[in-house]
């Protein structure tokens, strides 16, 4: 289809061109914006910094397409809203925001403006204001029922299904369709795989969406995982030791567990290695983060400490001080670095204890009252499980690894040692490993066959394999698999195993009574997919 010769498109061009002052669309933006235009639902999918915002304000300011009026931009952080309504104002565009709070500008506050029947191209809301208020919804059937509601659109979409946080609102979305079955839905996120996908489509009722989605390559970022420290000390000096050496006059951003945390780890990085790190949480007062983000904005603060995301433009190192909560959080994280395409540092403190510290975060949240329930806490314990098989597989390529989370295949050859992994020597992309492959099944059924116990855990496999001694593998000494591997390295080890899980023919189990990733057994799934490996 050519999208060139829709009738929008005259206009289309005129205001990419005049109003965002940009030349040409990257890929997707024109098909996303035609087709919102044309009254359907989108589902657009692109990596942090893909440029998904100019996908719904170009389409907002349009008048030439099906549907005409106020665009309702729905998105869960009132930082990111303020933020993208004031770049927005600057360019000289009517955007304002729908938001509940009573010190908030009123200059920017859709709601009076509504009222008197002042027509708004672009309004920012949450999905509390726009849900949970009587005034807004007769505001938004008022709209409707004189054709002025344009579309919604659904930012930050993977919010919906849990996917990162779990939010009450964001997940009754769906309502929207059910109100007001007519009006076009677009739905955008920065992170999902194919089951959030497919959560996002069903819980908003999008009907035969458009579907639009890049690739989630970053090719400009090297990813490195390094062992943490257990002494906090230690783990400071090597955090200052490696913006020293290699950023020195960078800024970027150092992701740590709690608010706590954050504020000590800046005030230390501060102290005792003078590097300009200030700390950012959502518990701070206005007034501290004004003065730190001012601080950013002028130079005096290079580095920020945070929990959470801080509006910033360009980092060239983001340095996790502690793991993500699952590949999602780690991918959104990571891709704050390097958003103007130049190459820049994704650095990963890990330790098992944090996994475990987080475990039980999720298991006992602070809040009690907005406690997901079991089955979400469940595979939120899942999603964290993957980011540990990410941080302690010390063979594959990083991003095949990250890309496979969202169902993208990657060639390791593309990485061009642009990952840790793939720059440790010896590492041979294409040796055949078929036989240790077979050796390692017929262990694991030789294992699974003489347990009493409930399954084989992964470790005990790869501890068995090895040929580790002491009493906790004793059952399985006797076996013509036991330290077959022994002269693998365990990098090898791992590769092997990861391979065996990826191809479907080993698989993991989680007992119902689990605890989360400590209780993953291993099991023999499809033995006769073993021949692919050697492809
Ligand atoms: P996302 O929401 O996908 O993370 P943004 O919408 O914030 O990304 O866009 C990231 C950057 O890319 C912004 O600075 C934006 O101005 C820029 N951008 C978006 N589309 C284009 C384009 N077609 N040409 C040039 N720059 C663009
Ligand atoms: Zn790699």
């Amino acid at each position: 289809v050519d999208h060139t010769a829709s009738s929008y498109y005259p206009e289309i061009i005129s205001i990419l061109k005049g109003t965002f002052k940009l030349s040409h669309f990257r890929k997707n933006q024109l098909e996303c914006i035609t087709a919102t235009l044309d009254g359907k639902d989108v589902f657009y999918l692109a990596p942090t910094g893909g440029g998904k915002s100019l996908c719904y304000q170009l389409p907002a300011l349009c008048s030439t397409g099906k549907t005409q009026g106020t665009t309702f931009v729905i998105s869960p952080l009132l930082s990111l809203i303020e933020d993208q309504v004031s770049t927005l104002r600057k360019k000289g565009i009517n955007a304002f925001r729908l938001i509940n709070t009573v010190d908030a500008d009123q200059a920017n506050d859709a709601m009076p403006r509504l009222r008197k029947g002042e027509s708004l191209p672009l309004v920012y809301t949450t999905p509390e204001k726009l849900l949970g208020s009587n005034n807004v919804q007769d505001i938004v059937v008022q709209l409707y029922n004189q054709k002025q509601l344009a579309r919604f659109v659904v930012d930050e979409a993977h919010v919906i299904g849990g996917w990162r946080v779990w939010r009450e609102s964001y997940a009754s979305l769906g309502i929207l369709r059910k109100q007001w079955p007519d009006i076009p839905i677009m739905a955008l996120t920065g992170s999902a795989n194919m089951s959030a996908i497919e959560d996002i489509k069903e819980s908003l009722a999008l009907r035969n969406p458009v579907c639009l989605k890049q690739s989630f390559n970053r090719s400009n970022l090297y990813y490195k995982v390094k062992k943490k420290p257990s002494q906090k000390k230690e783990l400071l000096k090597e955090i200052a030791g490696f913006i020293q050496s290699h950023h020195k006059d960078d800024t970027g951003i150092i992701y740590c567990l709690s608010r706590d945390d954050c504020e000590d780890v800046a005030r230390r990085l501060r102290e005792e290695f003078n590097l300009s790190a200030r700390h950012f949480h959502a518990g701070m007062d206005r007034d501290s983060k004004r003065i730190n983000q001012e601080d950013w904005s002028n130079g005096k603060c290079k580095i920020i400490v945070a929990t959470v995301s801080f509006p910033i433009i360009v980092v060239r190192f983001v340095i996790h001080a502690t793991m993500s909560k699952d590949m999602d959080g780690y991918y959104q994280e990571t891709g704050r670095a390097g958003r103007d395409g130049e190459p820049s540092d994704c650095v990963l403190f890990y330790a098992y204890s944090d996994a475990m510290k987080i475990q039980n975060m999720l298991k006992n949240p602070h809040d009690q009252n907005n406690k997901p329930p079991p089955d979400e806490i469940q595979r939120q314990l899942e999603r964290l499980s993957a980011v540990v098989a990410y941080a302690s597989n010390e063979g594959d390529c990083r991003r095949v690894a990250i890309l496979r989370h969202f169902d993208e295949e990657f060639d390791e050859a593309e990485c061009h040692k642009s990952c840790d992994n793939c720059c440790k020597p010896g590492t041979v992309v294409n040796e055949d490993h078929t036989e240790t492959a077979q050796q390692a099944v017929q262990l694991l059924r030789d294992m699974s066959n003489c347990s009493r116990e409930r399954g084989i855990a992964l470790t005990m496999f790869k501890d068995v394999w090895r040929g580790k001694k002491g009493a906790t593998v004793s059952a399985y000494t006797g076996l013509p698999g036991y330290a077959a591997a022994s002269k693998l390295d365990h990098r090898m080890i791992d590769r092997i195993v990861t391979q065996l899980l990826y191809s479907n023919i080993f698989t993991t189990r989680r007992t119902t009574s689990g605890n989360g990733f400590g209780n993953n057994y291993l099991e023999v799934c499809n033995f006769s997919l073993l021949s692919r490996l050697s492809d």
